[in-house]
């Protein structure tokens, strides 16, 4: 499978390469704005990335890739990853922060946006912080410990006049348009039952990691995969859902997970009768994504990871080239900034307060063994 660049697949796209089944696609990413007809000027989106973990590795990747933004800044709490970060991406010293001086970023015109990827419980603060500034932010899923955070995240935004996104990746990859695109014009009827599992072994992950770490996690697996199964039944059904019910199951380590959960599973109704059934897994491996509707069925497996996916219908198989989707889920995001455009809604911060939402109430349903009403 070739992995192909932002460029090259658009270039791709434009000379008609690929079958009848990219074309469809080609319409869902075309209406994300990536693509908008307004001239290109040059300007690029001068990006910072906040807390240079393992997701920022590969989001620093990523913009290596990139059109309409850079890598030109970093927030960070280790001295020799500044180091390291400013050989390695020739980053000027004086776009280099960590979490005290941060706030002085206000002064510096060099950055447009901060993108946060810090732990889930200091999402809230730096978006914030963010804000203030007057810078726009990207924030990572799940974008903060609880709705309620959100909110104020959301509100901090507007009132600084600054645009909020979450990290959806999701949102830019091909299959999961298609499959937008299969379930929303209901190609195969009506879809009545989808399932959508995400999981991992956390087998080797230090017990002081923070995903152990409630405050800093918001808490277990949910959190970390489960907000991808969640927005999958949200954009294939085009719904949002009624009602929910949950169940923890019982922890294989203990030891480790005496904070958060170790697997979750949840039932999601939604309003025109279909059910999502999913879990979330911290011990066992699992990517998997299956719409049965009226006159047929569609899957992905793998379904939510990096790719490739393999996508199949009752009908017949499609798969798509392997994109770099940090690439271009940033351009993507910096052309519509660029273009004075205000972020399409499925990747805005009212986008992770809907997810939100819904995992709050799958916690509460989980506690307390009711149904929770979402309504
Ligand atoms: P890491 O633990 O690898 O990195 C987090 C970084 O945050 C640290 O390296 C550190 O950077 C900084 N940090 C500041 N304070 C703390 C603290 N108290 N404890 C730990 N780290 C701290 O996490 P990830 O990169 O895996 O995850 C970061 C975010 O990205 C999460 O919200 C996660 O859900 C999301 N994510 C999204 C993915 C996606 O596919 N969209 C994939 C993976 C993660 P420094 O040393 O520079 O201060």
């Amino acid at each position: 499978m070739n992995k192909v660049t932002r460029r090259s697949f658009v270039k791709n796209i434009g000379l008609g390469v690929g079958s009848a089944a990219i074309l469809p696609t080609l319409v869902s990413f075309e209406n994300s704005s990536l693509l908008s007809s307004i001239p290109y000027t040059g300007k690029k989106i001068n990006i910072a990335l906040c807390g240079l973990g393992r997701y920022a590795n590969i989001l620093a990747a990523g913009l290596q890739e990139t059109e309409f933004c850079s890598l030109a800044g970093i927030i960070t709490g280790t001295p020799e990853k500044a180091k390291n970060w400013k050989d390695k991406y020739q980053i000027p010293e004086e776009n280099i922060y960590n979490y005290e001086n941060f706030d002085e970023i206000s002064k510096n015109k060099a950055i447009d946006l901060v993108y946060v990827v810090l732990p889930n419980g200091m999402h809230k603060e730096f978006t914030i912080r963010a804000a203030k500034a007057g810078k726009h932010v990207i924030v990572e899923k799940p974008m903060a410990n609880t709705a309620a955070e959100c909110k104020q995240m959301i509100d901090a935004c507007n009132k600084a006049g600054v645009q909020l996104a979450v990290g959806y990746r999701l949102h830019y990859e091909p299959h999961h348009l298609e499959i937008q695109r299969l379930g929303q014009e209901k190609i195969f009827g009506p879809v009545r039952h989808i399932e959508a599992s995400l999981g991992y072994n956390i087998k080797g992950m230090p017990a002081d990691d923070w995903h152990f770490n409630k405050a800093l996690s918001g808490g277990g697996v949910l959190m970390n995969l489960g907000v991808y199964c969640v927005q999958i039944n949200r954009y294939v059904l085009g719904e949002e859902p009624v009602s929910v019910t949950a169940q923890f199951s019982p922890k294989t380590k203990p030891e480790l997970f005496s904070e958060v959960e170790e697997n979750i599973s949840w039932q999601l109704n939604f309003p025109s009768g279909a059910v999502g059934t999913s879990t979330a897994a911290s011990n066992c491996r699992a990517d998997r994504f299956y719409a049965a509707a009226e006159q047929g069925f569609f899957e992905l497996s793998p379904a939510m990871g990096y790719g490739p996916f393999k996508g199949r219908t009752s009908k017949k198989e499609f798969n798509f080239p392997v994109i770099n989707q940090q690439a271009i889920q940033m351009d993507g995001i910096s052309k519509v900034i660029l273009d004075g455009n205000k972020l399409p809604n499925h990747i805005s911060g009212e986008e992770g307060l809907k997810d939100m939402r819904i995992i709050d109430a799958i916690y509460k349903a989980a506690e307390t063994g009711k149904k929770i009403n979402l309504i």
